[in-house]
């Protein structure tokens, strides 16, 4: 068995592996590089495809797999769940390969509605496979059973993959962290993650972005308490209060919704990627907010909508795009002055959410944060838990699936290091069943 770690190994984002079993080869996620995305946005470069995407480094690199001459073997492309970091370059480079791409329900219904928005279409078979369901793909020599187990992280339906192959079992666990109390959905699959554990794990490819933070992610459930905390304070409140949040954080939008119920204000909802994602849980019966809220996305309805909530600034709860301050989304285009609402003295901005720390989301979120402190906003900054596992959520996992190798993944090499002292101090010793891959990199087990 080989595992070629083509992208998130050097980076957190572009996340691409390819097992290869003799002649079959399995990809595992095919995501983007987002920064690199917002320095094309920025570039005004709008309508890009693959060549531009390469030019930026924003994909993945799998010319690797031609070279290697592995390309016309990729028999299946897995997805773990609908971040775009994992499903963000099915549309660019999937054409690459004849095989078909399988998610969960909530996963593939994310990557159709991202590729009508963009207008994008690929030649692959798309196939949905049930949460906890598994599906049986043809290899040159022999079937091949894929498990996609419940897993719990920060989108719903987020999944551990599993492959059984005459070679072993692969479980590529990218991203999770263990939540018993989510607000939306149920704890992992513990019981199948045991069961596979019993039959013999060949090797666990992990998200070990933050094993370098010694301790357990806190629930989804201490999030909701903090939204719940920000909006009681807000009781009575006669300015305006804004919200941002990840877009495809089904369960944070869910508390946001229930608390913001409280205050009496009308909710809506402003921003295309917003409507994406909510349009998928609703299609799929994860979550449906249609009773409470509005939904704002035209030009039009956008600039008229604000019109309105700037006449009664303490009649409506807005949840908008923005919180990393991306060029062009709703929050970014307030803070300029571009739509017809003016921020005043007092009014509330919650980000329900962590500025992801790169360059140009630290940049890009700072220099509006203070647009904003310029107009006297009040900033209730990281009203937010990770969705990613720290050191005690990554151990309870290796012990529970016991597997006969590891290979961290999900971020850069110095991000991943921590990963090797865990590791050492379970038993396992670097080079023989622990391996620190690189982008470009592979390993023989
Ligand atoms: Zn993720």
């Amino acid at each position: 068995m080989e595992i070629i770690s083509i992208g998130g190994y050097d980076q957190v984002g572009k996340n691409m592996t390819a097992v290869r079993i003799g002649e079959d080869v399995f990809l595992f996620d095919m995501g983007l590089y987002i920064p690199a995305v917002i320095e094309l946005q920025e570039e005004k470069i709008k309508d890009y495809g693959e060549r531009h995407l390469r030019n930026k480094s924003a994909l993945p690199d799998d010319l690797i797999l031609d070279k290697m001459g592995l390309r016309n073997k990729v028999r299946a492309i897995f997805l773990s769940h609908g971040h775009l970091d994992h499903i963000g370059a099915v549309p660019f480079i999937a054409y690459r390969y004849n095989a078909p791409v399988l998610g969960s329900p909530f996963t593939i219904s994310v990557l159709k509605r991202t590729m009508e928005d963009e207008k994008k279409t690929i030649p692959n078979k798309i196939i949905t496979v049930p949460q906890d369901g598994s599906y049986k793909i043809k290899g040159k020599n022999s079937e091949y059973l894929v498990e996609f187990i419940h897993m719990t992280h920060s989108i719903p339906h987020t999944t551990m993959v599993a492959l059984h192959t005459p070679e072993g079992i692969v479980i590529y666990g990218n991203d999770f962290k263990i939540d018993n109390t989510p607000v939306l959905g149920s704890p992992p699959n513990f019981s199948a993650l045991k069961r596979i554990s019993k039959q013999g794990v060949k090797v666990l490819i992990i998200d070990s972005l933050y094993c370098g933070s010694e301790t357990k992610t806190p629930s989804e459930d201490v999030a909701r308490e903090m939204v719940k905390d920000v909006f009681s304070g807000m009781h009575g409140n006669r300015n305006a209060i804004f919200v941002s949040t990840f877009s495809s954080h089904i369960a944070r939008l869910k508390s946001i919704i229930e608390f913001g119920k409280k205050l009496d204000r009308e909710i809506v909802f402003v921003g295309r990627s917003l409507k994406r994602y909510v349009q998928s849980s609703e299609d799929i019966g994860v979550a449906n907010f249609k009773n409470d809220v509005k939904m704002i996305t035209y030009k039009n309805q956008v600039a008229s909508t604000f019109r309105k909530i700037s006449e009664n600034r303490d009649k409506y709860l807005v949840i908008c795009t923005g919180h990393q301050g991306e060029p062009g989304s709703i929050l970014d285009r307030l803070s300029r002055k571009r739509l017809p609402f003016e921020f005043q003295r007092g009014d509330n901005l919650i980000f329900s959410s962590k500025t992801i720390p790169v360059p140009i989301n630290i940049k890009n979120k700072g220099d509006m944060d203070n647009r904003f402190k310029k107009y006297g906003v009040r900033i209730f900054d990281q009203i937010h838990v990770s969705g990613h596992g720290g050191r005690e959520d990554l151990r309870e996992i290796i012990s529970l699936i016991s597997p006969e190798h590891v290979i961290p993944s999900h971020g850069s090499y110095q991000q991943l290091l921590p990963m090797k002292e865990l590791a050492i101090g379970m038993g396992y010793k670097p080079e023989k069943d622990f391996h620190m891959l690189r982008n470009g990199g592979k390993v023989i087990l």
